[in-house]
Parts: C-alpha cells; structure tokens; sequence
C-alpha cells in the first residue's frame, strides 16, 4: 500500500512504539537471559510451549530463577545497557521529535518491562523524548535489592480487560492506545505505530484512515494483518520496513 497525502496539514502527530524489535532492535526478556543464563532462555523456550503459564508471569518466574542461579541487579543493568539498539531508530526518533512542524508526542507500548525500558531509554538517551511509557510494572524487591519483580499491567485480582482479538490477559495494547489517547486530551492529525508483533496488531485495528502502522517485516504482525487484516476492518496505511534505517527515511516522508 502507497502512503498518500492527506486533505489537510498535519499539525501534530502522536508516533506509538512498541519497544522488543520495534524501538528496540532486540527482545529485552529473552535477550537477558541469553546473555546472563542461556540454559535458563532455553527452559523458558520449552516452558512458553509446554505450558498454558501467561507470558508475564513466566517472565516473572524466569527472574526468579536467574536470581535463584546468583544474578545480580548489575548484570541485569549491563545486560540491557548492551542490548542491540540501532543508531538509526534513536536518531529518527531525535530528528523528529526536533522538528518545528508536525509537532511530535512519542509513547512507548510494550509488553515488556518498567525498568527494562527505563533502563534502554536512559542509555539511549531518549527518556526525555518519551511523553509515557504503557508497559508491565516491575521493580527490584525490597527484600533482595538484585530481585526483579514483574507484574501484569492488568493484575490477575480485579477485572480483566475484555479484549477479543488475542491480546495476552496482562494487558489489552489497543485499550491502552484508546485510554492514552483520552487522558492526552488532546486530537491527533496523525497517529503512526512502529510494531512487529502480533500483539500489536489490536492497536493497529483502533488507528483510523489517516494513520499509519510502520511494520517490520517477517514478524507475528505482518502475518496476522496478512491472514486478519481486511475481515477484522484495519483501516490505517501500512507500510513496511525491515532494518531501523528503513524506519528513519519514512519519518523524513511525514511532513
Ligand atoms: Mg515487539
Ligand atoms: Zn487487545
């Protein structure tokens, strides 16, 4: 599909990323333990399809497990610090973020982790730039500083949210998108949304004719826009990209 211009100026714009392989150009909870417990990125492999266990409490319990094997705070920090992050994705979102028109809001929304993504913006510099960051709260436990707690975004006690599409019980990224966009308070001209996941394609299914979904290629999200996308209604622009770079010369597109 073509991008075409739309009717009217875009004054503003809000650019929705998801983080693993999107803002990120790696997967945070498999990448730590690739890097601190490869045995322990094995078993969680094994256990995600073997088991029925939710995917963020999984996460949990592989923290648990890398504690359990000696792990400290430290060598999680470093492990995210190095993570890949492609300098042409930080630069997009700088260039972008810099220009005097559209003016731009940025948001981060991930199935991840607080402190993982805190951790990556902060070494990337790009914390500032992000107006909120949706994900699963986690924080190092009180009672062993190098623990990491995870928890779902929607908490396994109290109402669920009520999502039909696929979205894991943890958190609903369409709901999030639609409850962000209310609280701004304020209307988009534009909306883009950088994913590659097939979580992402919920959030997608809520962007309107003027917007665009950025889609990395050979991932979960251009399978399921393949197989769902017209019977389910996508209504926004897609285009696709593989490598950061990519990414970065369709931002210099959107005037
Ligand atoms: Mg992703
Ligand atoms: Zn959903």
């Amino acid at each position: 599909m073509s991008f075409s211009a739309p009717p009217t100026p875009i004054l503003n714009q809000l650019i929705i990323y998801d983080f693993d392989w999107s803002l990120a150009d790696q997967d945070t909870d498999r990448w730590v333990l690739e890097v601190l417990a490869p045995k322990l990125r094995r078993r969680m492999k094994t256990l995600k399809h073997t088991t029925s266990i939710q995917y963020t409490d999984l996460v949990a319990q592989m923290m648990r497990e890398l504690r359990a094997l000696g792990h400290t705070r430290e060598e999680v920090l470093a492990a995210l610090r190095g993570m890949p992050f492609h300098p042409a994705m930080n630069r997009a979102v700088r260039e972008m973020k810099a220009r005097a028109a559209p003016s731009t809001d940025f948001v981060v929304l991930s199935n991840a982790n607080s402190v993982y993504i805190g951790t990556i913006l902060e070494e990337q510099g790009l914390q500032g730039v992000m107006q909120e960051v949706i994900t699963n709260p986690a924080e190092w436990s009180e009672e062993d500083p190098d623990l990491l707690v995870v928890r779902r975004r929607v908490p396994r006690e109290g109402k669920q949210h009520g999502c039909t599409v696929g979205c894991s019980a943890n958190m609903c990224k369409g709901e999030e998108l639609e409850a962000f966009v209310a609280r701004h308070g304020k209307a988009f001209d534009r909306m883009v949304y950088v994913g590659d996941g097939a979580n992402d394609f919920c959030p997608i299914l809520r962007l309107r004719e003027q917007d665009l979904a950025l889609v990395r290629r050979h991932r979960g999200l251009e399978a399921r826009i393949a197989k769902d996308g017209a019977s389910a209604g996508l209504k926004c622009q897609v285009q696709y990209w593989a490598g950061a770079w990519e990414v970065e010369e369709i931002f210099a597109t959107l005037t």
